[in-house]
């Protein structure tokens, strides 16, 4: 069995206009919300979170009901700012401890927790903090990144890293607690964890005078300390208390809240449609840059004209003699000009296969040279006998 007294108390503080915290304890729940955002819906989402534990908790009374508790709470919170402008970007921090029944009917207490509201357990005068803030600045200590000293005057000591109704799965923190009787659990949110060092905290949690007494004092030293927020502290003192036979200490996180995923399928299904009509546009440049390429390949392959040796006559070729990647020049007509009867530089001329800028240039060269070799050789009678033939089938 186990069973604890409590006293809890909440405070709008000196600074804030309204309070944004709420706090709930009976004989096997207690939990404190610390809500944020702007106008009064904070309070909602503090609210709301403690209305749906209870609830869930009341139905489920084990580890696994305390859970889900604050997973519903995450999906309520973000299901209600989604319908209601106002409660747009509202959430809250949870931190409770759920006497909770496990598979063997022991029941014992057990700790869950979101965002830097916090848990302080008091044994003889002295005091252990039990939970991690969810915070930047706390984030970084546990990294290296900053010393504890550093994270307690950082400016994003405030800023939290998980909440209830901020993202449609939440991450919580579960932990067994191991107490005795007449242990204390203090929980409380950051309005008076800031405002009150240690050693206060635990002097005045700890205070033998009674429950009641000690809440109010935190209560009134937080205030007399600045009161620059929402005060509040639930205080519980274990009367008897059993430990869970399988201890839990882990970070639990929750599956997609159906509403939250339901808002951002529309966002996924718009970064489809932009991926697939870039990769369409993409694909598109591709072929274009592709069909643009082969056309100037082709026209620098066939753009010129040169004459060469096609089985001792001249004959006119189209395209580059050693051809452009898989175009090869193109046989076009044989003048039947006789290789043979060429100067030796007219035969050097030939063999070099010099570009010609046209068929009528190409047919002018040959037929130059066949008259410069019949100027050299008077008695010869070698003017061709037939017309260029042309055919187009390309020689390889
Ligand atoms: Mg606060």
């Amino acid at each position: 069995m186990t069973r604890w007294r409590y006293a809890a108390a909440t405070d709008t503080g000196l600074v804030r206009q309204n309070n944004q915290d709420a706090i709930y304890v009976d004989d096997h729940l207690a939990i404190v919300a610390d809500g944020m955002g702007g106008h009064a819906a904070g309070d909602v989402a503090a609210t709301m979170t403690i209305d749906v534990v209870r609830g869930e908790f009341g139905a489920r009374a084990n580890v696994e009901g305390l859970f889900r508790a604050i997973e519903r709470a995450n999906q309520d919170v973000l299901a209600d700012a989604s319908t209601n402008p106002e409660h747009f970007g509202m959430g809250t921090t949870v931190i409770a401890i759920g006497l909770t029944e496990d598979a063997q009917g022991v029941v014992s207490p057990t700790l869950v927790h979101v965002g830097d509201s916090r848990a302080y357990q008091l044994r003889d005068g002295a005091l252990r903090r039990l939970s991690d803030d969810h915070s930047v600045a706390e984030e970084w200590v546990r990294m290296g990144r900053l010393t504890p000293e550093e994270a307690a005057v950082h400016p994003r000591r405030h800023q939290l890293t998980r909440g209830v109704g901020v993202e449609s799965t939440i991450a919580v923190d579960v932990m067994s607690l191991e107490a005795r009787p007449g242990d204390r659990v203090l929980l409380c949110s950051d309005g008076l964890s800031n405002e009150l060092d240690d050693d206060t905290l635990a002097r005045l949690a700890s205070a033998p005078s009674g429950l009641d007494e000690a809440v109010e004092s935190l209560i009134a030293a937080a205030r007399a300390a600045g009161g620059r927020d929402n005060i509040s502290a639930v205080l519980v003192e274990f009367d008897e208390v059993n430990q869970a036979a399988v201890p839990v200490k882990r970070t639990i996180s929750s599956s997609p809240a159906p509403v939250a995923a339901a808002a951002t399928t529309r966002p996924r299904a718009r970064r489809r449609a932009r991926l697939t009509w870039r990769v369409w546009a993409a694909a598109l440049v591709f072929v274009g840059v592709g069909i643009g390429f082969v056309a100037i390949v082709h026209w620098y392959a066939y753009s010129t004209y040169y004459l060469a040796d096609d089985a001792g006559t001249i004959a006119v070729y189209q395209g580059q003699p050693s051809g452009v990647l898989w175009y090869h020049p193109r046989f076009l007509l044989d003048t039947n000009f006789s290789v043979s009867q060429l100067t030796p530089a007219d035969a050097a001329s030939l063999r070099s296969m010099a570009s010609e800028p046209s068929v009528a240039v190409a047919l002018n060269v040959a037929a130059t040279w066949h008259q410069r070799w019949v100027s050299g050789h008077p008695q010869t009678t070698t003017t061709p006998t037939t017309t260029p033939t042309t055919t187009t089938i390309a020689k390889g």
